[in-house]
């Protein structure tokens, strides 16, 4: 078959319980080197690549919120805790030979880049990896909105969504064995049906700009070159 990637920019997005492995916390060396490896796989079909990382294997706002810290502290603290997984996610890339930029949302500037948009552009275009971190840099926000407001930005033709399962189901694969993945589901049966895929906010901004959401599973070793071929399985929101 056609073996031409079908994109030419995109963004990946990933949690940050992604970058566990099996522990309860925290970064796990060995499974950013494995992800690493994808992204430098993908960067080598000549894809430019944006990546922005969660928080939650460090920090969530809602649960300190929920123990009493004030709520926009809290996700000043999450926020913080993405730039932690971004520098992890670039020193794997930079030991790969890859060139990469940490671009923050909150400027940093011992740290990592401030986010300038055309700078970003920039570097997208001179074919570093652009990681962006601290989410959107406003409070009750997520980083899959932040995820959504760089992807739209940055023109990108698509969000790929890595996560534990190949799509979206009509309900919990784990729990029910006869769920069955959608193959393609509209941004409005998403928020109606209450799908879990991203929250509403970044569902509606995708669908306002018309940007195409493609949830895959980040288990299968190469997943992420095929599906942007269009291999494997995988649910595309559009
Ligand atoms: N966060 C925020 N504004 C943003 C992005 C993130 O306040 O624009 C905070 C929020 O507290 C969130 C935390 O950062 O809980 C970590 O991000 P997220 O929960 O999206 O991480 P993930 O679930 O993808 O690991």
């Amino acid at each position: 078959g056609d073996s031409t990637p079908k994109f030419k920019r995109v963004l990946l997005k990933i949690s940050g319980e992604a970058l566990m492995g099996d522990q309860a916390f925290g970064l796990h060396p060995p499974t950013v080197e494995r992800i690493a490896k994808e992204l430098k796989s993908v960067h080598d079909e000549g894809i430019e690549l944006c990546v922005v990382i969660g928080g939650g294997n460090i920090f969530r706002g809602l649960s300190g919120s929920a123990q009493g810290m004030e709520r926009t502290t809290a996700d000043y603290m999450g926020m913080l805790a993405t730039v932690m997984n971004a520098l992890a996610m670039q020193g794997a890339l930079e030991a790969l030979g890859v060139h990469t930029r940490v671009i923050s949302a909150i400027p940093m500037d011992q740290v990592c880049e401030p986010y300038i948009r055309r700078r970003a552009v920039r570097h997208l275009e001179k074919k570093r990896i652009c990681i962006f971190a601290a989410g959107t840099g406003n409070p009750y926000f997520t980083t899959d909105t932040a995820a959504t407001l760089r992807a739209t930005e940055m023109s990108c033709e698509g969000i790929f969504k890595g996560t534990q399962v190949d799509g979206i189901y009509d309900k919990d694969p784990k729990t029910n064995p006869d769920a069955v993945r959608y193959d393609r589901v509209t941004y409005d049966e998403v928020l109606q049906k209450n799908l879990k895929v991203m929250d509403a906010s970044a569902i509606a901004l995708a669908r306002d700009n018309n940007l195409p959401i493609v949830v895959f599973s980040l288990e299968q070793k190469g997943g992420m070159t095929g599906i942007l071929r269009g291999e494997g399985t995988y649910t595309v929101v559009e």
